[in-house]
């Protein structure tokens, strides 16, 4: 049987989850470039429900781990007026278990690093790319080797993708004028598997259980404010917060910054170069959605190939079916997160009234509730 060559540029989360899953399929060869990822100790993902299985499967982690928090519960706290509103989700109320599992970045690169250093289909360069070559029947990357040829080469080199610039895939970017936060915090009161999201004109505070005791803080704000923050002053916004869902609050001494920002590439392909994650799309961290964007990218190019009958993975059958099936699901969410961010963040009548509409029916709407969970679960894709 003909072997194909394919590159994986980018060893993150997602270019080495990709690497796995694709390490399973005969007719190829996976080499993957990039280096062990270093991300910051606050970093938490929250991994739905409907994309946690491919975890499962890949490093037979188990939902129960010590590591992993359910999210069993969430509640939307509406501050933006003197009086508050808020609405209460129960992952019980669509018959599951927990809405997501919450997982540390570091903690799950450590176990897909460790998995790709035993697989021995995929040979791990640790190396950056920075240059390629490509047309219709070949790629060729400029690797510390020389040049190497492959039938298909997949960004997956994050939200600066170079293997993008390089491929000349056109993309739109927008930077907010709101930076990111995240940290972590102990509290005196568990928090019973719960999310608080607490929404102010202006900005959003979100807490994420890590343990009972502890949860993931994102804090998105003016950049202004978040970058001349101290941690008294931090303390004091977290407190005031979330105290009453929470008790007591500390907040541990040191965070991270990143930039508010969102991309969208206009097609996932060129010739032979392939986007996956977020070298195609960037949203908010509202909603849980980003890397679960990226996992259903994975889940949906590996059926793709495992049902093609050995093809090339690089044909343009194959790369447009990719693109055509990604499409939809990618643009929605993009479209969506940044409507939600748009409406948190700005205070004006339209989006004030589209909020007090949003809320209304939420908490009168069985079915509306519903529909809006089963489709943030992405259930059907
Ligand atoms: C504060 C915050 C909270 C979030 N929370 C959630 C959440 O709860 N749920 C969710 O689904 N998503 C969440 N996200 C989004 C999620 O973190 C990202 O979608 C995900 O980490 C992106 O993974 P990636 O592998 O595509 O990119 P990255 O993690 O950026 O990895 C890209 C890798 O490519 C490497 N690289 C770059 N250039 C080269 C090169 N030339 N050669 C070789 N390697 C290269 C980099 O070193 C890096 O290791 C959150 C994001 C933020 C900022």
């Amino acid at each position: 049987m003909q072997k194909y060559k394919i590159a994986i540029v980018g060893s993150g989360i997602i270019g080495m989850t990709l690497a796995l899953q694709l390490s399973a399929i005969n007719h190829l060869t996976i080499t993957l470039f990039g280096k062990k990822p270093k991300y910051s100790e606050f970093k938490t993902t929250a991994i739905l429900a409907t994309s946690f299985d491919i975890y499962k499967q890949l490093l037979d982690l188990n939902k129960s781990h010590p590591q992993i928090s359910k999210l069993k519960k969430f509640k939307i706290i509406d501050e933006l007026k003197s009086k508050k509103k808020i609405i209460d989700f129960d992952a019980a109320e669509i018959n599951l278990d927990s809405f997501a599992y919450n997982i540390r970045d570091n903690f799950l690169a450590d176990r897909l690093h460790k998995e790709i250093k035993n697989n021995a289909s995929i040979i791990f360069k640790n190396e950056f790319i920075e240059g390629l070559e490509d047309n219709l029947s070949k790629t060729i990357l400029n690797t510390s080797d020389g040049a190497a040829e492959f039938d298909l080469v997949i960004g997956a080199d994050g939200r600066n993708s170079i293997i993008r610039e390089l491929a000349a895939i056109n993309y739109s970017k927008k930077t907010y004028k709101e930076s990111i936060l995240v940290t972590e915090i102990n509290h005196s009161e568990p928090n019973n598997n719960t999310s608080f999201e607490i929404h102010r004109n202006g900005s959003l505070l979100t807490s994420v259980p890590t343990t009972n005791k502890k949860s993931a803080i994102v804090m998105i704000d003016s950049a202004e404010k978040i970058y001349n923050i101290d941690p008294d002053n931090l303390n004091k916004i977290i407190h005031d917060g979330l105290s009453p869902y929470l008790g007591n609050t500390n907040v541990n001494n040191k965070y991270s910054i990143f930039p508010s920002e969102t991309i969208h590439a206009e097609k996932l392909y060129r010739n032979r170069v392939m986007l996956v994650g977020e070298s195609a799309h960037v949203i908010p961290p509202i909603g849980a959605q980003g890397l679960n964007l990226g996992l259903r990218d994975i889940i949906t190019f590996y059926n793709l190939l495992s049902d093609s009958n050995a093809k090339d993975p690089g044909a343009k059958t194959i790369l447009s079916s990719y693109n055509n099936m990604r499409w939809l699901d990618i643009y929605k969410r993009y479209k969506s997160v940044n409507l939600l961010y748009q409406s948190m963040m700005n205070y004006n009548i339209g989006y004030s009234a589209l909020r007090n509409i949003g809320f209304l029916t939420l908490n009168k709407s069985r079915r509306v509730r519903n529909i809006l969970l089963t489709e943030g679960l992405s259930f059907n894709k």
